[in-house]
């Protein structure tokens, strides 16, 4: 079953999954008029690199966890696997959403 990039992510795309994806299903895009990053589900593997490198816990180890965001990460994949990537945030950098870690995954 896929991974599913969530809620917590709107707004902050720290993007330090897409570095440690093997097989480059990570993607930028503007979901709700935020900056947004989803998994596509077509080509996940599952390998679990990615869910221990979000700063903030934004990825979840299956649609079965957020169907509401599993959803919603297959609907954005067509469009936002043509987008180009974007640059990094250090790990470090102190969430934009201060309630970003009361969301529940
Ligand atoms: Fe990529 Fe692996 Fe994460 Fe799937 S589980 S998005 S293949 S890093």
């Amino acid at each position: 079953m896929p991974y599913v990039i969530t809620e917590k992510c709107l707004g902050e795309v720290y993007a330090q999954c897409v570095d440690v994806c093997p097989v480059n299903c990570i993607h930028p895009g503007d979901y709700k008029g935020q900056p947004f990053m989803i998994i596509n589900p077509e080509e996940c593997t599952e390998c679990t690199s990615c869910y221990s490198a979000c700063p903030i816990g934004a990825i979840v180890e299956g649609v079965d966890k957020d169907p509401e965001y599993g959803k919603i990460n297959a609907e954005l994949a067509p469009t936002f696997k043509n987008n180009p990537p974007i640059p990094t945030r250090p790990a470090n950098d102190p969430p934009k959403r201060p309630d970003v870690n009361k969301l529940v995954n």
